[in-house]
């Protein structure tokens, strides 16, 4: 019987009901030409499909699980929550833990607002930097992801620093026309676009550390430059730190940077694997929102009780323990091991990595913006995919994804982990 017999049955099932058989499309692993496991269980750093096969977790559920899945104090929290009730749509004392708690961590985030997930939170965020400065243009960079708002589903036009189009049917070219999309890492383009549109755009929202694109770092002086251009022209400022947000270190990238946006967007990790975003800043800024100002946004779920004994278990649990220098070791270990066992296979491989978080490119390039991610052998990336699953190491389906590394990896996963690459990177030799 095929090792996945029950999750190719389900993933049948699964399309006759659900589009495309996933309810968010990376999970599809059609960009690796293949098909889903579906899940039974995780605990730890260790996932179990439905068919019995057990994996080391790279995905961490796309970043939340920096604690390993199913965290026992995590769990009791949930638990304790859930007994007292799941959702009251009136506030709890939990969400003030919360809002102090992130604020505490981020300096820039004098207020906060809870939303349900990351698409909302950035969402929500350029509709109140459009408020504030009565400006509806929004710039973004090639290759970040925000969610997926109309806004910023839209790619990049011609040359060098453009207005958008749809990138998605369904996103109206009027809404698409309103995004400014420029090359990661390219303060020339940004000049242009500031030059050009400056008087019309509202914000310039960032990815700290793309992740989104597979793992791309900043240039030195990209983001401090970037905020004095703001700072300038009275543009605000917004970090998207959904997936950096408590992954780098206790806080936002921002700190580590040595920079204050006037707007970050968070989710993920202040979660704890539950469903949540949330989006603060500038006082001045964050009390435009209604009911202290006129700028609508509203949640039926927003702050929900379970949501919150998650996240703040989650936040007590990273403070307590300090693990981000454990996390650092081993993931540069883990990334040193892979970039010799793809040299000593002739293997082109780039490798970029913030803290616990990576990703391998298919090509000898240093990879710096969109443009240079996609230059990766993806067809190669796809083998390098399947054969470390059928080795017993579960990776992002997509060349442009992170990889997760979390507290709960062990020096045995991470062997398990190189013994497999060992044995995977021999049949990935044949010529592009
Ligand atoms: N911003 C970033 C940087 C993200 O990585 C994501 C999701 N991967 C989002 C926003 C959207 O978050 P969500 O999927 O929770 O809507």
């Amino acid at each position: 019987m095929d090792r996945d017999a029950y999750s190719k049955r389900l993933f049948e099932d699964a399309k006759r009901y659900i589009p495309g058989g996933v309810n968010s499309p990376v999970r599809a692993f059609r960009s690796v030409g293949s098909r889903p496991f579906f899940v039974r269980g995780a605990c730890g750093s260790h996932i179990r499909d439905v068919d019995g096969n057990e994996y080391v977790d790279y995905v961490g559920s796309w970043g939340p699980m920096i604690l390993g899945h199913a965290h026992p104090e995590v769990v009791e929290a949930i638990c304790r929550a859930a007994e007292k009730g799941t959702s009251y749509g009136a506030p709890t004392e939990i969400e003030i833990e919360m809002a102090r708690m992130i604020s505490e961590a981020i300096p820039s985030v004098e207020m906060v607002r809870m939303v349900s997930s990351g698409t909302e939170a950035v969402m929500s965020a350029v509709r109140l930097a459009r408020a504030f400065t009565g400006r509806s243009a929004v710039l973004k960079f090639e290759g970040c992801y925000h969610g997926h708002a109309d806004p910023f589903l839209s790619g990049a036009g011609s040359g060098l620093a453009t207005f958008g189009i749809p990138a998605s049917p369904g996103v109206p070219p009027e809404v698409a026309g309103l995004t400014i999309t420029v090359p990661y890492n390219n303060l020339d383009a940004v000049r242009t676009a500031l030059d050009d549109h400056g008087q019309t755009i509202a914000c310039i929202v960032i990815e700290a550390i793309a992740g989104n694109m597979g793992v791309v770092l900043p240039g030195e002086h990209f983001l401090s430059e970037l905020r004095r251009l703001t700072e300038e022209r009275k543009i605000l400022l917004i970090f998207d730190e959904v997936i950096t947000g408590f992954r780098l270190h206790y806080g936002g990238y921002q700190d580590l940077a040595g920079i204050r946006p006037d707007l970050t967007c968070l989710g993920k990790i202040i979660g704890g694997g539950l469903p949540v975003g949330a989006f603060g800043g500038r006082r001045d800024i964050m009390e435009m929102l209604a009911p202290s100002g006129p700028v609508y946004q509203a949640g039926t779920l927003s702050g929900n009780p379970l949501a919150m004994a998650a996240g703040v278990t989650t936040l007590k649990i990273l403070k307590r323990e300090n693990g981000y220098g454990r996390l650092e070791k081993n993931t540069s270990k883990l990334c040193a091991g892979m970039q010799r066992i793809a040299g000593e296979n002739g293997i082109d491989a780039a490798i970029n990595r913030s803290g616990s978080m990576f990703t391998l490119f298919f090509q000898p390039a240093a990879v710096i913006d969109y443009d240079s991610a996609k230059l990766s052998d993806t067809r190669r990336f796809g083998a390098y995919f399947n054969a470390m699953l059928q080795n017993g190491i579960s990776l992002p389906p997509s060349q442009f994804e992170a990889c997760f590394v979390s507290l709960a990896h062990t020096d045995e996963d991470f062997e398990r982990t190189l013994e497999a690459f060992n044995k995977t990177m021999p049949g990935l030799r044949s010529p592009r």
